[in-house]
């Protein structure tokens, strides 16, 4: 019943979003069935936030190899330029790659975008909690961060976001957009390592899905929102 009513109001926001099975057996069997990829032979790396929350949502591929985690605070590939390059070594012979990446928000019963209830938590706590933080700053027109080794992934998280601090917000709702924003930073960052890492694939294809996660109650299926697809020939880019 909860969960019936969970897809009405994630859908209310996020009308093309998926559960978690649909989203696996989707991608899956577009993998496999459009792309000739052999599904036993696919090693995974996700970039998504460092969140606890967000374990559920990976399994939700956990046929695959891995996962080689690249993501740190908001989902950004924190593991960079080497992270892809050992990630593009580890493939299995003959195999494929695939990247699972993207923020993640949480959402409640009553429709708040960015509050989740947390397992065992009376009230609702904040998620994504990096990106509520970097919010709440943002609020501060004269706010800058500053790049500090103690608190290095929250620094440059805000930093990457700040060329969209206005849009964020003048936003009816600055929640929805600082994920958006997120996502494009994240998905600029894939596209950029994939580049420059290329030829340390020793694979044709790779597989790339990019969207939003949307944390529901504990113990119900969490959503994506499908942002990006691709089956990419890796020595063309
Ligand atoms: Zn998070």
């Amino acid at each position: 019943m909860l969960q019936r009513k969970f897809d009405q109001v994630v859908k209310r926001h996020y009308p093309n979003a998926m559960d978690a099975k649909d989203t696996s057996i989707h991608y899956l069997g577009k993998m496999q069935n459009e792309h000739g990829i052999n599904i036993s032979k696919v090693l995974m790396a996700t970039s998504v936030c460092s969140d606890d929350i967000n374990v559920p949502s990976t399994t939700f591929f956990n046929v695959l190899f891995g996962p080689f985690i690249m993501g740190g605070l908001g989902g950004l590939p924190f593991a960079g330029e080497t992270g892809m390059t050992a990630f593009a070594h580890h493939i299995p012979d003959a195999g494929s790659a695939f990247i699972f990446y993207g923020p993640h928000i949480g959402i409640t019963l009553e429709g708040d975008l960015g509050k989740m209830y947390r397992p065992r938590q009376e009230e609702t706590g904040n998620s994504c909690g990096a990106l509520m933080l970097a919010l709440s700053r943002f609020q501060d027109g004269e706010y800058k961060p500053v790049i500090n080794e103690n608190d290095y992934q929250q620094m440059k998280l805000e930093e990457s976001l700040l060329p969209s601090r206005e849009q964020i917000i003048n936003s009816d709702n600055q929640q929805k957009a600082i994920t958006d924003a997120t996502y494009e930073v994240i998905d600029k960052k894939i596209h950029d390592y994939l580049r420059t890492c290329k030829n340390e694939f020793n694979v044709e294809k790779v597989a790339i899905l990019g969207g939003v996660i949307i944390n529901t109650d504990y113990g119900l299926d969490d959503y994506f929102d499908a942002r990006n697809f691709d089956v990419i020939d890796i020595k063309s880019l």
